[in-house]
Parts: C-alpha cells; structure tokens; sequence
C-alpha cells in the first residue's frame, strides 16, 4: 500500500469530486431518440447531436444491415493496405459532390472519427511547410483541433472568440510562409455561428487556408443540409472543410473535403490516416442512405421543423439569473455559472423526468457552466413545451 504514484492518483479523483467536476457516464439502453431508457429510467433527453433523428432512422439501420452482408464487419485492414472498400469510394464521391459548390477541384477523404480528421489535415498542411507555418485559433474551438495544433509542434496564435478585427491584427502581424486559420463552423458548446465570410475574405487578403471544422453545422445548414459553407454561399480553394458523420448524420466517422491535391497529399502523408485500420464498410454503406436522406425532401422537411422548434425554445422564458447564449442552432445552451449550480440544476430536471448534460470546465471556461439544450427534428413541440415548462419550476436560488 505505498505505491506513491496510484496514491497521488486516488488523491486527483478525490479532489475532483470536491470541484464538482468528476464526470460520469450513464449507461443508455434504448435507440438513440428524445425518450431514453437510462439508468433504469425513462427520460426526454435533449443533450445528443442527433440533430435530424437519422440515428435510429428505418432506412439507416436497414442499410446498415446490409452494408454488414455486403462487406461483413470489418475493413481488416487501413485504407492504404486493403481496407479501402468501394463503399468507402462511393461515399467519398457523394460526399465531393455536395461539397463541390463551394471548393473547386474538391474532392473528399473519409476519417473514422473528427477528432482523427483534425489531428490528419493538420499534421498533412505542416509536412508541406517544412517548419514555416503559423496557426491561428478561435479561443473557444473544439479540443480536437486545438490537439491537431499542439501535434503539429508549430506556433500557434488564438484570437478572441468569432473576433475578425483580432484575427486580422494577429496575421498582420505574422511572417509565417504558410498560414492556417482554424475554426468551429457552428460552436459546439455555445452554438453560434463563425463569421466565415468576413474570415475568408482575411484568409483571401493573407494568402491563408481557412479549416473549418463543421461538426454541427454539417446536415443540419444550408439549403441542401451541406453544411456552413452553403449557409454562407462561399467558394475558395483556401478552404479546407472537415464535417463528421457521426452527428447529423446519425451514424459514425467524418470527411474533409478540399481541392484534390491537398486530399491526395493527405493520403500521402497524414499520419493519422495512414497508420489506423479503416473504419467498418458497413459504416459507409449506411451513410450513403443517410447523406441522400439529408440533401432530399425528408432532410429539407426535417431543417425546416428542427427550426421551428428552436423558435420555440428560443423564445420561452427561462429563470431569470441564469444567460441564455445568442444561438440560431440547435445548440441553445443556458449558462448557470457554478459547477455546483448547474449540477443542481441537472439533477432537478431528471427529477422531472427531463434529461440535459452539465457542460463544465475544461470544456467551457471556469465559472460558465451550463445546461447545454440540444434539439433533434425527432422532438415534437410537446417535448419541447415540457421542457420549457420544467424550466419554469427551476427556482432563482
Ligand atoms: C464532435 C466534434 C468533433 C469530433 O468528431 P467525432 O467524429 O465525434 O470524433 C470535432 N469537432 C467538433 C466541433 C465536434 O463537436
């Protein structure tokens, strides 16, 4: 009993607990959709990023089914070796098909998961610049790519949140050959949106790739479900454009989708896309029924009654000293403060039967915890009404 090192370990966990940040996982037994068996209970959850309900979709799980007779369970082997199926082909034609209004001469690449995608596009761009490469970070960008960044080893400068004035200071600034703006499309903790057309015309002016990491906005923005790119209407070969599968999409896995001969140094050079085993066929069989789903009537149908829910969320009352953030998306997170608060304020809402993550830090920074309300087009305005009326039982303590 005098291993030093599993002691100190016990004492972190400990202290942990004191913080009110030990994170816990609840074991779920249904379907991924807003009612859930979990823990032995049934809640209405509003914390997946299921936006358009295609996780447990009829046709997705059926073609799931097939992809595994198809090609069975496993690729066996990574894309360079033998596990490149043609289902992975195929899903990255469709998948330079809906990108290719925005990037010319795109073509798309398939990753297992985001984080991958992120730490593989960054890794790729510094192996081009031989030590002479800056990157430029929003302060609140997702943990993958702020690891893309340190992996790379190279220099990095964040800038103030969606802040274009700062971001042009800092690469006025900078002497770098080569320079990489990095940036969440929609915000997945406070769920705005980047300024991304004031961001590529600096990208433009400063011979600057723009990599925007689109997790949530990819299925759920534009016309067509394409993603942020479409919202804004922008086309640019400095765009390097990372959307993932696993969310909108309903199923698992991510893309990045960029001018060709970026995509084929990738296959060249990314670590993190050469040396893993490809991800299941069956996987990609499947998104090829989702992603049709997302750019076709259902999709549209689906974008247009998830914002009527938002309107609907986004418009009720909620207690009065907690901050509901300036959010158009699916993401509308109500800012509580403490650690101890929003867990109070977590544990009230299951008591009512209602379930929603306590989002703390080093995820948001300190003293902004959050209930962060996520909703799906597989909500109905009376799920979203019960919502808003357990809100209202939260009291301003
Ligand atoms: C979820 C997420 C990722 C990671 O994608 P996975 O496919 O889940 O690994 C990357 N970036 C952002 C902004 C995300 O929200």
């Amino acid at each position: 009993m005098s291993f030093t090192q599993l002691q100190t370990l016990t004492a972190r966990l400990n202290q942990l607990d004191a913080q009110g940040l030990r994170r816990i996982r609840h074991e779920v037994e249904s379907v991924c959709q807003p009612h859930l068996m979990v823990d032995v209970q049934t809640l209405l959850a509003f914390n997946s990023n299921d936006y358009l309900g295609l996780a447990a979709h009829p046709l997705v799980v059926e073609a799931l089914r097939e992809g595994a007779s198809l090609y069975g369970a496993g690729s066996g082997a990574s894309h360079l070796i033998s596990g490149h199926s043609q289902a992975h082909e195929r899903l990255e034609e469709l998948l330079g098909m809906l990108l290719s209004p925005f990037v010319p001469s795109v073509r798309a690449l398939t990753f297992s998961t985001g984080y991958m995608a992120n730490l593989g596009v960054m890794t790729a761009l510094t192996d081009t610049a031989k030590g002479d490469i800056t990157f430029f970070s929003d302060a609140l960008n997702h943990a993958s790519l702020i690891d893309g960044i340190r992996l790379t080893r190279e220099s990095c400068h964040v800038y103030a949140h969606a802040d274009v004035s700062d971001l042009s200071l800092k690469l006025s600034s900078c002497h770098s050959g080569t320079k990489v703006v990095v940036t969440d499309g929609v915000f997945s903790m406070d769920g705005d949106i980047a300024p991304l057309k004031e961001m590529l015309a600096l990208c433009d002016q400063h011979g600057a790739w723009l990599l925007v990491d689109d997790a949530h906005g990819f299925g759920v923005l534009g016309e067509t479900g394409a993603g942020v790119l479409q919202y804004f209407n922008l086309r640019s070969e400095q765009l390097i454009y990372m959307g993932t599968l696993g969310k909108a999409a309903g199923v698992s896995g991510a893309f990045v989708a960029a001018h060709e001969d970026v995509i084929e140094w990738m296959v060249q050079r990314s670590r993190p896309y050469i040396y893993t085993t490809a991800s299941a066929p069956a996987l990609a069989h499947a998104l090829l029924t989702s992603l049709r789903l997302i750019s076709g009537d259902e999709g549209r149908r689906s974008r247009a009654y998830l914002q009527t829910l938002i309107q609907q969320l986004s418009t009720a009352p909620i207690p009065a000293n907690w901050q509901r953030m300036v959010s158009t998306t699916a993401i509308q997170p109500l800012v509580i403060g403490s650690n101890a608060q929003v867990l109070q304020a977590s544990a009230d809402l299951k008591a009512q039967g209602i379930w929603i993550s306590a989002i703390r830090a080093p995820t948001v920074p300190v003293n902004t915890a959050r209930l962060r309300i996520t909703l799906s087009a597989s909500h109905t305005a009376q799920d979203v009404d019960r919502l808003v009326r357990a809100l209202s039982f939260e009291s301003i303590s």
